[in-house]
């Protein structure tokens, strides 16, 4: 087959976008060959493997889970299935902590259930002087944390450590941040196929009411943070009022609501005072 023919192929299921990534990852063909090779014969091997995947990204797979990575932040990250799928709603919660800290960078930086790592890492590639740690319930997302901190070149200023919330941390930090699950496990049987099935559930249940997680965090933060710092939460988007309230039942002052790009409520931003 040739390229132009296997790229018609491609768009019949795929955005342009999607198309030429398919491409770049199966078959090292880049983008500019669909203007200066159209006519290249494609070795069938891999013409195989490329409408493998497309059979999967039209059965509902994200193409992050085919390849097993995201971008998040302009900074490369892999996924394992023990880790949420990144999104680009949580980007706002790294303009927040970026608008809050621009004149004053936070030394030590905890991120509670790190996931893929994607928070701390874009925190500390934006802040470079700072040290920072990750915790997470699940070894499997720790290990890929740690290899992501690799990846992007900060694994000397981070530690990724098994723990539930901050139960094996050590010290106080000047930023506490967090996309923690919060998803009610009533909706859960409802969510689209795609988070359903290739999210884990550690990453989304935030037991019956969804804010099962914001409690035990909000226990455990006055012990971590510094006073004068401030925790960043991502919450769900009809959960700020609920979050909010349970912020200031710990001392917490939650200074600010940040929309997402979507207009939703996406992140409460709590000063400890
Ligand atoms: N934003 C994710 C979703 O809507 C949920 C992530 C979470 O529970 N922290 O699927």
């Amino acid at each position: 087959m040739i390229l132009h023919d296997l790229y018609k192929i491609l768009r019949a299921d795929l955005s342009e976008p999607d198309a030429r990534y398919v491409l770049r990852k199966r078959g090292g063909i880049e983008a500019v060959e669909l203007i200066t090779a159209v006519d290249k014969i494609l070795d069938s091997s891999v013409v195989k493997l490329i409408l493998e995947d497309v059979a999967l990204a039209k059965q509902g797979k994200p193409l992050s889970r085919i390849y097993n990575e995201r971008e998040f932040w302009g900074l490369d990250f892999m996924l394992s299935d023990a880790t949420l799928d990144p999104r680009q709603d949580t980007e706002t919660l790294i303009e927040a902590v970026l608008a809050r800290y621009k004149d004053n960078p936070p030394d030590r930086i905890l991120d509670l259930g790190t996931g893929s790592g994607c928070i701390l890492i874009a925190l500390l590639s934006e802040f470079k002087d700072a040290h920072g740690v990750g915790v997470d319930l699940s070894a499997e997302a720790v290990k890929a944390a740690r290899n992501n901190a690799h990846i992007n070149s900060v694994e000397d200023r981070s530690e990724f450590i098994c723990s539930s919330w901050g139960d094996e941390v050590v010290g106080e930090f000047d930023l506490i941040v967090s996309n923690p699950p919060y998803i009610s496990n009533q909706i859960i049987p409802n969510l689209d196929e795609n988070v359903r099935k290739f999210d884990p559930i550690l990453a989304l249940d935030g037991g019956d009411d969804g804010l099962q997680a914001y409690k035990e965090i909000f226990l455990q933060l006055p012990s971590l943070l510094k006073k004068g710092g401030y925790a960043f939460l991502e919450i769900g988007y009809d959960q700020a009022e609920s979050v909010m309230r349970l912020s200031r039942e710990s001392r917490f002052n939650p200074l600010h609501v940040h929309l997402d790009s979507q207009g939703m409520p996406r992140v409460v931003e709590n000063l400890f005072e």
